[in-house]
């Protein structure tokens, strides 16, 4: 069910309100409670770190190969602690099946891959994760695989970057690093009229701010090493969406590149998933305080935040997702005395409860400069292109109190 964000309401009461919707499926997977493991009792899906598992008799070894039964014969095939994940996986996105994967990138990659052959051509986002950019940039011409770059704001460039090979209109929404908004249900409507497939990098959102499956798009993906992990303790990926789908992917990207999830990795993320609805919404609220705060301040030229009224993408957001997340971006003002670039690097050096460091969705508050790290790789004008300018931060807002948050990155700023 498509929810819409009413902005008559408390944004706090709305945040509740989602929270409460997926609390009982990020701890049980389902509205009834998680059943014990019937082996041993256990409460949590038992580690189970087996490369190959033992067949009963030569009748049901063969069952399992022609797939009569659904046996586990090999880890790479499936095993059951990350079985027990990608049904919870599932279950959250609104998907009839999800797959695991080793890494954000194995999901990203593999997607593309196993749905795309030489000679396809993709439209994608011009603002989006670097390394994806990368992948689609440098890595898949070499495949014959092309794409096409486009402002992923206005559906009418992906509709003008149209070939009669277009395979795949990719969506990242909120893009990195400035937030921008794309309109899913748009691009999905463009996408059906020319039979072609939608995909989704979920993980700025996540599930909890927004479920682009029941836009209609094809499949998610997600880094789960962010807010779906949430400790930032393990790297992990999946793709979620209909079962032939996932089960191409998961033929293509686990089966046959070898990106499968360990089962450990599946443990760790299962366990933070279950705090998964409180941290969200707690990490939700401190963004757009923050945002609201930021947006004040003299030094600051810009905040990025779909929650701000101010946002290009604000009635987007208020149209497509539950919340507006927990990543938000500044631009910081040169001075004089120091251009945004050195305020940007300087910020940096001075915040002491905010971590520097890249990656995001963790429970601890991260902060990181785009353009001398994360998109450092991406050609200058490329970069500019994409609005990702000197004095830009971006802010991974964990769970931390909203005031020491302000207070630690306003002193940073002050400082210079
Ligand atoms: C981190 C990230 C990825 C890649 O995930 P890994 O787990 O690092 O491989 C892809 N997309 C987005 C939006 C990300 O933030």
């Amino acid at each position: 069910m498509r929810r819409v964000i009413d902005t008559s309401l408390p944004y706090a009461s709305i945040l509740a309100a989602r929270a409460d919707a997926l609390a009982t499926l990020a701890v049980h997977g389902s509205e009834s409670r998680e059943a014990p493991d019937a082996a041993t009792g256990a409460l949590d899906p038992p580690i189970v770190m087996s490369s190959a598992f033992g067949f009963a008799s030569a009748e049901a070894a063969s069952d399992a190969f022609q797939g009569k039964s659904d046996a586990y014969i090999y880890g790479r095939w499936g095993n059951p602690t990350v079985d027990a994940l990608e049904a919870k996986l599932a279950a959250l996105e609104g998907a009839t099946a999800a797959c695991a994967t080793a890494s954000g990138m194995a999901a990203v990659s593999g997607t593309v891959l196993a749905l795309c052959d030489g000679g396809s051509h993709v439209i994608a986002p011009r603002s989006m994760y670097g390394e994806s950019a990368r992948l689609f940039r440098e890595r898949l011409p070499r495949f014959g695989i092309t794409t096409t770059f486009v402002d992923a704001t206005d559906v009418r460039s992906y509709e003008a970057a149209l070939q009669p090979s277009t395979k795949l209109l990719y969506i990242e929404t909120p893009a990195n690093p400035n937030l921008a908004v794309s309109d899913v249900a748009a691009i999905v409507a463009l996408a059906k009229s020319r039979d072609i497939l939608t995909v989704a990098d979920n993980t700025f959102a996540t599930p909890f701010a927004q479920t682009p499956l029941a836009l209609g798009v094809d499949l998610v993906v997600h880094s789960m090493t962010k807010a779906i992990g949430g400790h930032g303790d393990v790297i992990a990926g999946c793709v979620c969406g209909g079962d032939e789908l996932v089960a191409k992917v998961r033929d293509f990207v686990v089966k046959g590149a070898g990106g499968v999830l360990s089962p450990l990795a599946a443990y760790l993320v299962a366990r933070g998933l279950r705090t998964f609805a409180l941290r969200q919404e707690k990490a939700c609220a401190n963004a757009a305080s923050l945002a609201r705060s930021l947006s004040a301040h003299p030094r600051v030229a810009k905040a990025h935040h779909p929650s701000l009224p101010s946002h290009p993408g604000h009635a987007i957001a208020n149209r497509q997702m539950h919340a507006y997340g927990a990543i938000l971006s500044l631009e910081l003002e040169g001075t004089a005395k120091e251009s945004a670039l050195e305020a940007g690097r300087r910020v940096l050096g001075s915040v002491r409860l905010m971590t520097h460091a890249v990656s995001l969705g963790d429970v601890r508050t991260l902060i990181v400069h785009p353009a001398s790290t994360t998109h450092s790789t991406m050609p200058k004008e490329a970069r500019e292109a994409a609005n990702i300018t000197d004095g830009l931060l971006r802010v991974s807002v964990g769970i931390e109190s909203a005031r020491a948050l302000y207070d630690d990155l306003a002193r940073a700023i002050d400082a210079g």
